[in-house]
């Protein structure tokens, strides 16, 4: 079985000259010495799904960058304020402002993307791309807050046109709010996020293997 030193080269290699795109390892059901063979590997950045989860592996391995990449309920903002340097799933204005209000005055502002629905489907997390706008300039004025960009997760086997338009409503929006991020692609979809111009990839099981909640239910 390859490592996850190999498995990281595979991955960059995957992503290959394009230039200034981000890896984001999802290390979400992967234990603390998964995370730490990664990090000495060269990888610095790593996503959560769970605020409890990601506090344990912060606190055996310091000196990471973590992004939150799960939904965030209100009673965790204020861990997730204290503890992340991104949240990626923002879609209300209630939790901005509490992540905004609960930032620490000694860290630097709480990098923040506005999830956005790419599927269009009532049932999936995300705020409607016409929303975005409104909510984008909410949060925009909030002081501990600095708003980078979209997040989105196109559904597997999501036709080009879902990452179409998710790119074209980041574009239409950059330089209004100087956003430099755009957040899709998985391990399945990397390479096409990134012809269509995702900016930062977030990639789980191309690096870790199954997780191991998948492992053992299968
Ligand atoms: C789990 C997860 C990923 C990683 O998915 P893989 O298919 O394992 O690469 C990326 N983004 C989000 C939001 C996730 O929940």
């Amino acid at each position: 079985m390859a490592t996850i030193a190999e498995n990281l080269q595979a991955v960059r290699a995957r992503i290959g000259a394009a230039r200034g795109v981000t890896l984001l390892a999802v290390s979400k059901g992967q234990g603390i010495e998964r995370v730490k063979e990664a990090s000495a590997a060269g990888q610095r950045a790593f996503g959560e799904n769970y605020v409890q989860e990601a506090l344990e592996k912060m606190d055996a391995l310091p000196g990471l960058e973590w992004h939150l990449i799960g939904p965030l309920q209100s009673n965790k903002t204020r861990l997730a304020a204290e503890r992340f340097a991104w949240v990626q799933s923002l879609d209300r204005l209630k939790i901005a402002q509490r992540l905004s209000d609960q930032r620490p005055a000694e860290l630097p502002p709480l990098n923040v993307l506005i999830q956005v629905n790419a599927s269009q489907e009532t049932s999936k997390s995300g705020v409607a791309l016409a929303q975005v706008e409104a909510l984008a300039a909410a949060v925009a004025a909030l002081p501990r807050l600095r708003l980078r960009g979209l997040m989105a997760i196109p559904e597997p086997g999501a036709p080009r046109e879902r990452y179409r338009e998710v790119k074209s409503l980041f574009d239409s929006l950059r330089e209004k709010f100087a956003w430099d991020t755009l957040s899709m692609g998985m391990s399945d979809d990397l390479e096409l996020a990134i012809a269509e111009g995702a900016t930062l990839v977030r990639i789980g099981t191309a690096i870790f293997g199954q997780r191991a909640r998948e492992r053992s239910a299968a």
